[in-house]
C-alpha cells in the first residue's frame, strides 16, 4: 500500500501524529512532482510547502499561539490548499467560511468558532485578518485538525470538531480498502466546507498524488466539468449522485469517454441505482469502479461501503428496499440498532458508528454532543448516533432514510428545522414549514409552506426569500413559497408532514 513507506512515521498513524507531517514526507520523497495542478498552473510539492510554511509564519507573526481554530476564508484555487496546510503547519485546526455564504453566516461561523484569525487571499498570495468581533473560545483537543459546520435543527448551525487522529485513520483505512496511490490525479470538486473535499484534498496530498481543483464554473457546468476530467485526465472522482446524473447526462451527449478513470466514489445522498447502471452500460469509463460511499460528518467523510456492479443492480433481480452501503471501512464500526441492542439480520434501526473515525463532539454544545455521542452498555466505546435508518443483509447494510427530518439536496445536509425556525422569526410569519420535494424531471427543491401572523397585512414570497438569503447559505434557501391558512396538524399537535405533502405543491423550483 502506498501510503506505509519507509518514509512514514511506523508507529502507526491512527492514533497520534498529524496529517500535515504526512504530506511533508511526500514533499521529502518527491518535491518536484505536481501537487496540484489550478487550470494552467502546476504547483509542485516544494512550492506548495513553501508557500504553507510562508502561511503558517504569517499566523504566528500575528501572536496566534498554537492549538486553536484559524478561519480560512479565500476562493477556491491551489493557494487555498496552502492556506489550510499553513494552519496545520502552524499547528492550528483550520475553519473553513465559504465567500458564497451571506455575511450573517459567515460572521456567526467565525465568532461561533472563536477563531482568532482568518487567513484570507491577498495581493501576495494572502493576508490575515483579525476578526471584527473578540471570539469567546470554547474548548477544542489539542490535535484539533478541522471544524465544519452543519445546519442544526434547532435554528441554530453546529461546528463538529475533527481532530488529526481522526482523519489519519480515515485515510489509513480508505487509502488500505481502496489502494489510492501516487499515480492517481483526483477532482477536487466539493467546497472546502464540506467533508467530502477532506477526501478530495487530504487523500492525494499524502499518497502524493496530483489534486486537480476544478473551478467553481465547471463544478456548475457540466459539460465544462466532463471537459475538465477528459483533459486532466482524472483518475478518481468523487460525487453526489444528483450531480453525478447531470455529469453522465453531458458525457452522454457529448460523446465522450474517460478511459483515465479508475474509481468513481458516489456519495453524500442515495445512490440511484438506474443512473449508475446507465453509467456502467454506457461504457464512458471502462476500467472505472463505482462505490457508494457513507458516512456523516460526525465519523470523518466515509463511514461504509459497497462496489455497485452490472451484475448487483441487474434490474431483472429481485427489488429489495432502500439503497446498499455495505460494511464498514476499517476506520469505524457500524451497529445497527434497536431498543437498545443490534438487529438481527433482515431488521431495520438506527445506524450507530464508533471507532477511531468518530469526532471528538460539537463546539461548545456539551449537551448536544452527549444527546448525539453515547456510550452504550457494555463498555463498547463511544457511539455516534446517526440519526440513519439502515437494515441489516447479508451484503452489508442498506440505507433506508433518516429518523428525523434532515435531508440532502445535491448531497447538502439540511436540517429543515434550521429553516422553519429562521422564517417563524420574520415578523411577518406566525407558522412555517419546509418540505423537499421533486419536480416532473427528478429534481430536488425546497418549497416553504407558511402562515402569515395577522398583523402583517400579508407577506409576500419575494420578502421571506430575501429574508432568508440575508441570513442562510444559498443551498438552504427554499425556491417556493406558499401561503397557507395553517398548517395540518397530528392528533397530538405536531406538523403532519405526509398531510403537507398531500397538499397541492408547486411542482418545479
Ligand atoms: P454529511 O454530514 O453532510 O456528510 O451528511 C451525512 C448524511 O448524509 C448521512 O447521515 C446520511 O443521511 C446521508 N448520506 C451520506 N452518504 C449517503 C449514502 N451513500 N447513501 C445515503 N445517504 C447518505
Amino acid at each position: 500500500m502506498e501510503l506505509r513507506n519507509a518514509r512514514t512515521p511506523p508507529d502507526g498513524w491512527s492514533g497520534s501524529g498529524r496529517v500535515d507531517a504526512w504530506v511533508a514526507a511526500r514533499v521529502a520523497a518527491a518535491p518536484d512532482a505536481i501537487a496540484i495542478q489550478d487550470r494552467d498552473r502546476r504547483v509542485t510539492y516544494a512550492e506548495l510547502d513553501r508557500e504553507a510554511d510562508r502561511v503558517a509564519r504569517m499566523i504566528s507573526a500575528r501572536g496566534v499561539a498554537p492549538g486553536g481554530l484559524i478561519g480560512v476564508r479565500m476562493r477556491r484555487g491551489w493557494r487555498m490548499y496552502a492556506a489550510l496546510l499553513g494552519v496545520w503547519k502552524h499547528g492550528s485546526g483550520y475553519v473553513p467560511v465559504d465567500l458564497s455564504y451571506p455575511s450573517a453566516r459567515q460572521d456567526f461561523i467565525v465568532s461561533d468558532s472563536g477563531a482568532g484569525l482568518l487567513v484570507e487571499s491577498g495581493e501576495d498570495g494572502f493576508t490575515t485578518r483579525v476578526p471584527d468581533s473578540a471570539p469567546e473560545r470554547a474548548p477544542v483537543p489539542p490535535d484539533i485538525a478541522y471544524v465544519l459546520y452543519t445546519s442544526g435543527s434547532t435554528g441554530r448551525p453546529k461546528g463538529v470538531v475533527l481532530r488529526h487522529g481522526n482523519v489519519l485513520a480515515f485515510l489509513d483505512g480508505v487509502a488500505r480498502a481502496f489502494r489510492f496511490g501516487s499515480g492517481d490525479i483526483w477532482a477536487q470538486f466539493t467546497s472546502v466546507c464540506f467533508d467530502i473535499s477532506v477526501a478530495e484534498t487530504w487523500i492525494p496530498l499524502v499518497t502524493g498524488a496530483r489534486l486537480v481543483v476544478v473551478p467553481e464554473e465547471a463544478a456548475g457546468d457540466p459539460a465544462a466539468f466532463q471537459r475538465l476530467l477528459s483533459e486532466t485526465r482524472v483518475s478518481i472522482l468523487s460525487q453526489v449522485p444528483t450531480v453525478f446524473r447531470y455529469l453522465l447526462d453531458a458525457v452522454e451527449e457529448e460523446g465522450t469517454e474517460l478511459p483515465s478513470l479508475r474509481q468513481v466514489l458516489l456519495c453524500g445522498e442515495p445512490v440511484e441505482p438506474h443512473t449508475v447502471l446507465r453509467w456502467l452500460k454506457a461504457g464512458v469509463a471502462p476500467d472505472a469502479r463505482v462505490h457508494n460511499l457513507y458516512g456523516p460528518t460526525e465519523a470523518t467523510v466515509y463511514a461504509t461501503w459497497y462496489e455497485l456492479t452490472e451484475e448487483n443492480l441487474d434490474p431483472t433481480r429481485p427489488t429489495r428496499p432502500g439503497t446498499p452501503i455495505g460494511r464498514a471501512l476499517p476506520h469505524v464500526t457500524a451497529a445497527v440498532m434497536d431498543n437498545g441492542g443490534p438487529v438481527p439480520l433482515g431488521r431495520s434501526g438506527e445506524v450507530y458508528l464508533s471507532g477511531p473515525g468518530v469526532a471528538w463532539g460539537y463546539l461548545g454544545l456539551p449537551d448536544r454532543t452527549s444527546r448525539s455521542f453515547v456510550t452504550l452498555d457494555g463498555g463498547t466505546g463511544r457511539w455516534y448516533r446517526t440519526g440513519d435508518l439502515a437494515r441489516v443483509e447479508r451484503d452489508g447494510l442498506w440505507f433506508e432514510g433518516r429518523t428525523d427530518t434532515q435531508v440532502k439536496l445535491r448531497g447538502l445536509r439540511i436540517e429543515l428545522g434550521e429553516v422553519e425556525a429562521l422564517l417563524r422569526t420574520h415578523r411577518g410569519v406566525s407558522e412555517a414549514a419546509v418540505l423537499l420535494t421533486r419536480g416532473p424531471t427528478g429534481d430536488p427543491f425546497l418549497v416553504a409552506y407558511y402562515v402569515a401572523s395577522p398583523a402583517s397585512g400579508g407577506t409576500e414570497a419575494p420578502a421571506l426569500r430575501g429574508y432568508l438569503t440575508d441570513r442562510l447559505p444559498p443551498y438552504m434557501v427554499p425556491s417556493r413559497y406558499v401561503a397557507v391558512s395553517e398548517l395540518p396538524l397530528t392528533l397530538n399537535g405536531k406538523l403532519d408532514r405526509k398531510a403537507l405533502e398531500g397538499l397541492a405543491h408547486p411542482t418545479t423550483a
